[in-house]
Order: structure tokens, then C-alpha cells, then sequence
């Protein structure tokens, strides 16, 4: 196998190069993938325009699937050839692991982090190394809807630490690639969902994607949402990081309701909630971010069975050659997943 492999590197705001880079080596318990797709993902996307914060060079890539070239020789679950979605790993001993909460394992987000020298999970490469414990296998599915089974296993985490079920009511803020994804899990568990966005195309795809109702924002969207759900929602998501959104979905919130804080906010504002108005309304606040692997492990299983449709969530696909082309386009006008096919 060759020396060197391609990767598309952010090296300054808005400034991708694919350039040669070292093969990564695995060690016993790792895999060699051979990505075939690759997600631009929000948080990458910020990186690219500056807004969030990273150690230039930067590697992005974390929503991946791809093709085992190699196996370390302790690897047994998988084996040359396999196509697989990359998940997080875990050490199956720490008091989080054993509680079935591996998010809050030391070893989540290992496969997500510096890579000879380069900063970044690794994912916008020809090949990238993962430990084994990290890859789930997806049957013959395309593979750029496997790539998105990381941000599926995000949503589906969302939905499970809500405990949303059948006959629940939801309200999704933000009609975005998450906001979507958190859409079409609340439906597939049953649910009776709106969405909320300020535009009206992405909640034209909302409403295409299964959407019960769809509201464009505007000063009484409390009002609206409260008057078609009886008085209030169970679940109130936020997938679009505003202290506004925020307090709209504390507001619209039934007895006993959860507001679900999905998105990171950019600039960081505080969040004030009335103490009084928590406690005579029993209110509860969840922050999601990642995922659990039984919640990856779960958007594989959907995917590689066609169990949920993601192919609305697509909006382009590029080679890894036009890298810079593709965090143009998903950064330039309102898109849903640009992806890479390294
Ligand atoms: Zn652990």
C-alpha cells in the first residue's frame, strides 16, 4: 500500500487544500477505512468561515462511511472488505460505560482527534484509521446516506433522552440538515411534530419530509404553536442556537415539558430561565450533543435497512479534489449535507 494519501485540509478561513499527507498507521485494535463518502458538518463549516474556533491546519470529517482496507491483528467484529458508518468508541469499563451513558467515556471522541501532526477527526482523506470498537457494519446501502448515520445517531439520541414515544408532541426549531433529521425520528417514534424556521423553502422540505405543521417565525409563534397543540408541546427542540429560539421554546412548553437544547450557540448568550415558572411547571432542560454508540449502532441498523429516508438531506456531492468547491456551496446559501467522496 502506498505512503501517501490525499486530504483536504482547512489551512486559513475559507481556505481548503488537498494536499499529500502521510497514511495514517493502525495499531492492533484499529481499522484502515477507505472513505467513500464524507459530510460537511456544521460544526466544520464554522471552522471554514472562522466563526468557531480551531487549530489551523484543520482535518475535518467525522460523518463518514466507508470500506475496511486493513484490520489491526486483535480485530475480530470486522474485516477487509466490510462497509461500515463510523461511530465513537468506548472502553466498556469506566462508571459511564457501564452505566450505558459511553458518551461520557474518556475514549468517545478518540477517533475524533489529532492525526500526525494535523488537527482534526480525519474524515475528509482517502483513508482514515478507527478503532474497531468504532464501526458498524451497513449492509449495501449508498454510501452517502451511510456517511449521515453520525448525525442520525444525534437526533435519535435527542429523541431517547426526551423519552419521546407514541402520541407525544414535539415542536423542532430550526429547519436546517439537524432540525430535519430530529424531524424524521420524532415521526418514525410517533410523535405529532411542528416545525418552526424563518424560511419558507425549508419548511416546504419539512412538511415533504413529514412535518404535521410548519410555522414561519414571527412575533406570535407562541401563540401559533400553543394554539394548535391544546396549550403547549412535550418536547420543545432547539436546533438553532439563539437565546430567542430558547425562551420560545420554554414558553410553549406544556406541564411537565422538556426543552431539548440541541444546537451550540455562536455568540454564546445566557441562558435565564424563571425559576419559579420551572418549578410550577415541572419543567425539565436537556443539552444533546454526539451520541451514545447504541444510538449510532441504531442509525446504522435504520439505514442499511431503509428504514428512514435521508436522501432529502443531500444536497451535492463532490470529489475530495474540489473540496473548496463543496465548503463554498454548503456555507454560501441555505443547503441542507454537501458531501465528499474522497
Ligand atoms: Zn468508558
Amino acid at each position: 500500500m502506498t505512503e501517501i494519501m490525499k486530504a483536504a485540509v482547512i489551512t486559513e478561513i475559507k481556505k481548503v487544500n488537498v494536499i499529500d499527507v502521510p497514511m495514517p498507521k493502525i495499531g492492533p485494535r484499529d481499522v484502515l477505512l477507505k472513505i467513500k463518502s464524507a459530510g460537511l458538518c456544521t460544526w466544520e463549516q464554522r471552522i471554514y468561515t472562522g466563526q468557531a474556533k480551531a487549530e489551523y491546519p484543520f482535518l475535518g470529517g467525522h460523518e463518514n462511511a466507508g470500506e475496511i482496507a486493513a484490520v489491526g491483528e486483535l480485530v475480530t467484529n470486522v474485516a477487509v472488505g466490510d462497509r461500515v458508518t463510523m461511530g465513537s468508541s468506548a472502553c466498556g469499563t469506566c462508571r459511564a460505560c457501564l452505566r450505558g451513558e459511553d458518551k461520557g467515556c474518556a475514549e468517545h471522541f478518540l477517533n475524533f482527534s489529532l492525526k500526525g501532526g494535523i488537527y482534526g477527526p480525519g474524515g475528509f482523506a482517502e483513508y482514515k484509521v478507527h478503532r474497531s470498537d468504532g464501526v458498524f457494519t451497513v449492509a449495501d446501502a449508498p454510501w452517502d446516506k451511510a456517511a449521515l448515520a453520525e448525525p442520525l445517531s444525534c437526533a435519535i439520541h435527542a429523541a431517547r433522552l426526551l423519552g419521546a414515544k407514541l402520541g407525544d408532541t414535539a415542536v423542532v426549531f430550526g429547519s436546517g440538515t439537524m432540525g430535519l433529521m430530529n424531524l424524521l425520528v420524532l415521526k418514525k417514534s410517533g410523535l405529532r411534530v411542528a416545525v418552526v424556521d424563518v424560511n419558507e423553502d425549508r419548511l416546504e422540505k419539512a412538511k415533504k419530509l413529514g412535518a404535521d405543521l410548519v410555522f414561519k417565525s414571527d412575533e406570535k409563534i407562541r401563540e401559533r404553536i400553543k394554539g394548535a397543540f391544546l396549550g403547549g408541546v412535550d418536547y420543545a427542540i432547539t436546533a438553532y442556537g439563539s437565546d430567542d429560539v430558547n425562551q420560545d421554546a420554554l414558553d410553549v412548553l406544556n406541564n411537565r415539558g422538556k426543552i431539548c437544547l440541541f444546537a451550540s450557540a455562536h455568540p454564546v448568550v445566557p441562558f435565564a430561565i424563571d425559576p419559579n415558572v420551572m418549578h410550577n411547571k415541572e419543567t425539565s432542560a436537556v443539552g444533546v450533543v454526539s451520541a451514545d454508540r447504541c444510538d449510532h449502532a441504531l442509525a446504522t441498523e435504520m439505514i442499511a435497512h431503509n428504514q428512514i429516508d435521508l436522501s432529502e438531506l443531500i444536497d451535492a456531492t463532490y470529489p475530495l479534489s474540489q473540496a473548496q468547491e463543496a465548503f463554498h456551496r454548503a456555507t454560501s446559501t441555505p443547503s441542507y449535507r454537501v458531501m465528499l467522496n474522497p
